[in-house]
Formats: C-alpha cells, structure tokens, sequence
C-alpha cells in the first residue's frame, strides 16, 4: 500500500504506532510464561455494609509483578490476556487463588472475582467455577462473580443458558460498573443477578445532598430484588448520600484501598476502625 503511494515503502510508518505493538506483542510474550513464574498476585478490596461499618468480603483484584517492568496493573494487561485467549488460564487462577483465600480466612465472607466477556463465551465456565469449588472447598454462595454489561449485550438464548447454569451452582452474580455500558433495562428482567455494583462514575458526582440517578438506581436495584453496592467512595459526604438512600453495601479509597492479602487480613481482625474517618459514622458498630 505503502509503495502504491508513491512515498516509499516507509511512507505511512509512525513509529509511535511501531513502539506501542512491539510493547504489546512483549506483554503478549512475558504473559504467556507469567502463570508458569507464578508472576500474579492478589489485592483484596473489602466490601462494606452501610448499616453497620463491617466488612462483609472482599473483591479479589489481579496484578502482575512483571520481573522488569515492576507491578503491572489490570487495565495494561487485561485487553491483551483477552485479545491472546490467556484471561482463560489466568482467570481460572485468580478464581482458584481468591477461593483459597477467603478459605484459608476461616469465616464466612463473600469474594468477588472480575470475569471477563471471553471466560463467559470460552469453554464452560460452569464447569471451571464448579471445579474450582471442589478443590478448594469453597461454599458456592460465598464466591461471587462480577461481570460487566458487555457480557449481557449478546441477549442471546446461549448466554441466557450460561447465567443459568451458573445460578444453578449456586454462586452469586454481579453486574460490574452498572450504568457505563449500552444498558439495557430489560436486561435487569432477562438476566437473574444477584448484585448490581454501581460504577464509580456515578458515585465521583455524588455529594452529602444525594442524587436522583443514583437514588434511582439504588431503589431499580431493590425492585429487582438484588443487593446495591457502591464502588469508588473517595469522600464522607458520598458515604453519607449513600447510606441515605439506602445502599447496601460500598468499596472505595475512603474504606480501603486493594490491598495484599496479609494487610487485608489484618484489617478483617481489626475492622475498619483502622480507617479513623469511619468511627463517628458507625457508632454502633464500635
Ligand atoms: P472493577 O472490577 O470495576 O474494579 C474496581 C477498580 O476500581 C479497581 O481497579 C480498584 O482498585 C479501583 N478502585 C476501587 N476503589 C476506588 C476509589 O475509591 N477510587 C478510584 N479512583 N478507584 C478505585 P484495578 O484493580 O486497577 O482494576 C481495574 C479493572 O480491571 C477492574 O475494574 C476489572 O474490570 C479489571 N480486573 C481486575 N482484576 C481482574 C481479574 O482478575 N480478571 C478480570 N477479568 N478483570 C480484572
Ligand atoms: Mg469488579
Ligand atoms: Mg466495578
Ligand atoms: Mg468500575
């Protein structure tokens, strides 16, 4: 094409473009052999009641320690582990290692783990969650997975039959970063989830008077049946708003940031008084 131009054969070359897929097909190369180097490595981001100030769980948030590049984070590596078919392989690791963990804690608790569109559609996820469960001992409904919008977007009878057998394991389901993609409403009837995670998004605009969307939002929830989280609460006055409308439950910097799994097992003994901010607005819990 190049040549046809008639500006030489370097004629459309950008090296800017030329050093980002070199980059990119490196990624690629360390990602395939990262599982093999035991390269990943959990955060746990608690999940907190509303009414009470108590972690309820953690959401299990993968990151890789590359051995030059130091910690990689999920958003620089997750569209390549997609677009390679690895988030296959390294998804059901986080799986299998989120499980042991929250085993391993000796209580009951929920633990959250991300999926991406192509475990969904690869394979039989249902089969790789049952599994996981078998080998880990972990009780179906503790483990909860998160799925964004995008999952749902082919309403097919296919995925319909997916969610089902999911459910019919027993574990929970949960719609990622609500409201950020092509919702749909009737989705909210089709597809029978469990949790509906507010995106941050809507949370970054909330102040201490509330909103009518996230009111709305958190209500549509309810009338559905499913449990109201808020993710991204940077502030007390989002906090407040948000215990105000009557959100369930909430994750975000002001609560904690992921943290690695000896800190966040601290924090599970300790609580989150930890957090000093929290103390005046959960007198009871304390
Ligand atoms: P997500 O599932 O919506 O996770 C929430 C993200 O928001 C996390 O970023 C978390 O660290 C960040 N976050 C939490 N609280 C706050 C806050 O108060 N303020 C701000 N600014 N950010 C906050 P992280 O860990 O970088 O993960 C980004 C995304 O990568 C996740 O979004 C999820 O979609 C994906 N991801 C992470 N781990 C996995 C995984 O194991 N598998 C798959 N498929 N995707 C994953
Ligand atoms: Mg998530
Ligand atoms: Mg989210
Ligand atoms: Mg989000």
């Amino acid at each position: 094409k190049a040549k046809e131009a008639g500006g030489g054969v370097y004629a459309t070359y950008d090296p800017a473009m030329h050093d980002a897929l070199v980059q990119r097909l490196e990624l690629a190369d360390d990602l395939r052999r990262a599982l093999d180097r035991d390269e990943f490595v959990l955060h746990y981001q608690p999940t907190v009641d509303l009414a009470t100030g108590e972690i309820i769980g953690f959401e299990a948030l993968v990151r890789w320690q590359h051995p030059t590049r130091g910690m990689v984070p999920p958003l620089d590596f997750i569209p390549i582990a997609e677009s390679t078919g690895l988030i296959v392989p390294i998804g059901r690791w986080v799986m299998a290692e989120a499980c042991r963990q929250a085993v391993a804690w000796g209580r009951p608790l929920k633990m959250a783990v991300n999926v991406s569109v192509r475990q969904f559609e690869a394979g039989d996820l249902a089969a790789t969650v049952a599994s996981v469960l078998a080998e880990t001992g972990m009780p179906a409904d503790q483990l909860c997975l998160e799925m964004t919008e995008s999952v749902l977007l082919t309403d097919t009878d296919e995925n319909l039959a997916r969610i089902v057998s999911l459910k019919a394991l027993g574990v929970m389901l949960a719609m990622d970063d609500f409201g950020t993609g092509y919702s749909s409403l009737a989705y909210l009837r089709r597809f029978p989830m469990d949790v509906l995670k507010i995106d941050r998004s809507f949370i970054d605009r909330l102040d201490h008077e509330g909103d009518p969307l996230v009111d709305t939002i958190i209500r549509l929830g309810h009338r559905f049946g499913m449990t109201t989280v808020a993710e991204g609460i940077e502030n007390e006055a989002q906090l407040a708003a948000l215990r105000m409308m009557g959100c369930d439950f909430a994750q975000g910097y002001l609560l904690s940031r992921p943290l690695p799994s000896a800190a966040a097992g601290e924090l599970l003994k300790t609580g989150l008084a930890v957090g000093a901010s929290l103390t005046p607005l959960f007198p009871y819990a304390l």
